[in-house]
């Protein structure tokens, strides 16, 4: 049978689906694939890794809605380059359709896909979609990309049109589905991971968090956040219907998703973030990598009590509030002066919505070397911010229960005394 094939990477969801509209309109029955990849599943140390159950519900929900219109998803375990040798087995295909992903791994792994397809004669197309503008589309006006955020920002806003927000309007090709019937999605056990808690933020809040956004959005103790990161991370929400709400409702939020296609850009025109400073000169810092102080870090026991919640905070849920990733981060590199790379990575195996340009430009931000980052002489001083994000203590209390007694960790390190020698080590580094 003559078909195309929609492969869903981070894009899980059935509506507003720039590859699936493509695919559904392309003539051909359309059949809708996913791959649990092995060369990143293999990587992920915990077997409970709650990412894997998010990805496992989104997998289950397509999958009931595409039974009711009597089609089915085909997942495949195993790697890239054996799914498509399986499904050109089983299919005539005629060409692949995928969103783009921005990631080196992903870059690398789609180029060795169009060649393999190419070399079968099946087309492969990519496009746009997790992103409102792509990597080439909101650059300086001699087309070299920004590395500055707030011109950046300001470009970005002053090209949004309806145009760009329009959504793909999917359901008008219900028609073109291949029909099939309906095949299980494999068990979470069956690849390898144990099932988990399932207490994931919805995808929808309400208005009036967005509305006052610019007013809560600093304080952890409230809820002042959309807590979509997780859902803009796996394509569980458009980013375009996202933006069409946001409008209206607060420019600053607007502000924060421009903020991650910066750091999408970024880490497309400069990949080798991945791994080392942007700003080279930052890879000289001598770094102390003191084993000990980083576990305590990690634990959150390090005696500052917002650090150390954040920490905890991350442990038990996969997720920390923006503020406070500033200040455990920035508390690591500078106070600790431990290299930025423990903290990124440490970062990448615990955050639900771990996204490495994200991730990167946060840690990069924080440790100064980054584009447009920090000024590395800032070094947060984690009791001030403790004092003005968390002035009653309640999200210290929420995570640190024992943080006013006896039984409470004593500092690791005294502040003045480890910003005096950030300073000394930062300072050597970047004078040579
Ligand atoms: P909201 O405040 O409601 O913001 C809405 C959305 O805007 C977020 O969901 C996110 O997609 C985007 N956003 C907000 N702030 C930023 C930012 N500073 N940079 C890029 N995008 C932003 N975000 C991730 O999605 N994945 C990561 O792995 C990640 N790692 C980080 C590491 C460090 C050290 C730092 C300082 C920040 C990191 N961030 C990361 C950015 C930010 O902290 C989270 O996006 C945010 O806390 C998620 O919560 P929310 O959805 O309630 O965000």
């Amino acid at each position: 049978m003559d078909v195309a094939l929609c492969w869903f990477r981070r894009d899980l969801r059935l509506h507003d689906h720039a590859a699936l509209y493509h695919a559904l309109r392309s003539g051909w029955p359309v059949v809708p694939v996913f791959v649990f990849d092995t060369q990143i599943l293999d990587d992920l140390e915990d077997r409970t890794d709650r990412r894997l159950q998010f990805i496992h519900d989104a997998l289950l929900q397509m999958q009931a809605q595409l039974e009711r219109r009597g089609a089915t998803l085909h997942v495949f375990y195993g790697t890239p380059e054996a799914a498509f040798e399986h499904f050109a087995r089983v299919y005539h295909v005629k060409a692949v359709y995928a969103n783009r992903d921005y990631e080196p791994y992903a870059r690398r792994r789609d180029a060795a896909m169009a060649k393999q397809l190419s070399a079968k004669g099946i087309a492969f197309h990519t496009y746009k979609d997790q992103v409102i503008f792509d990597t080439d589309e909101v650059v300086k006006d001699n087309g070299e990309p920004y590395t500055v955020f707030t011109p950046y920002s300001r470009k970005w806003r002053s090209l949004l049109t309806p145009f760009y927000c329009q959504p793909y309007p999917v359901e008008k090709y219900a028609h073109a589905w291949c029909r099939q019937p309906a095949r299980p999605v494999p068990s979470l056990e069956a690849i390898g991971f144990t099932p988990t808690r399932r207490d994931f933020p919805p995808s929808d809040p309400e208005d009036a968090l967005l509305r006052f956004y610019d007013q809560t959005r600093d304080f952890p103790a409230q809820s002042g956040t959309s807590r979509l990161s997780v859902h803009l991370r796996f394509g569980t929400i458009s980013i375009r219907e996202l933006v069409t709400r946001a409008l209206p409702l607060n420019e600053t939020f607007l502000k924060e998703l421009i903020w991650r296609e910066f750091y999408q850009m970024i880490l497309w025109h400069f990949p080798y973030v991945e791994g080392h400073a942007f700003k080279k000169e930052y890879d000289r810092i001598v770094w102390r990598n003191n084993e000990a102080e980083f576990a305590a870090w990690s634990r959150g026991e390090t005696g500052f009590p917002l650090v150390d919640a954040g920490m905890r905070e991350l442990n038990a849920t996969g997720f920390m509030h923006n503020r406070v990733r500033m200040v455990t981060a920035s508390f690591l590199v500078k106070q600790l002066l431990i290299d930025w790379r423990w903290g990124e990575a440490y970062f990448a195996q615990k955050l639900l919505d771990f996204d490495l340009a994200s991730n990167n430009g946060g840690w990069q931000w924080a440790a100064g070397s980054g584009c447009d980052a920090a000024p590395y002489f800032r070094v947060f001083n984690p009791q001030l911010q403790a004092k003005k994000f968390d002035p009653e203590g309640r999200y210290i209390r929420q995570w640190v229960p024992e943080f006013d007694t006896l039984n409470y960790a004593r500092p690791i390190v005294e502040h003045e005394m480890a910003r005096k020698r950030a300073l000394e080590a930062y300072t050597k580094a970047l004078k040579r």
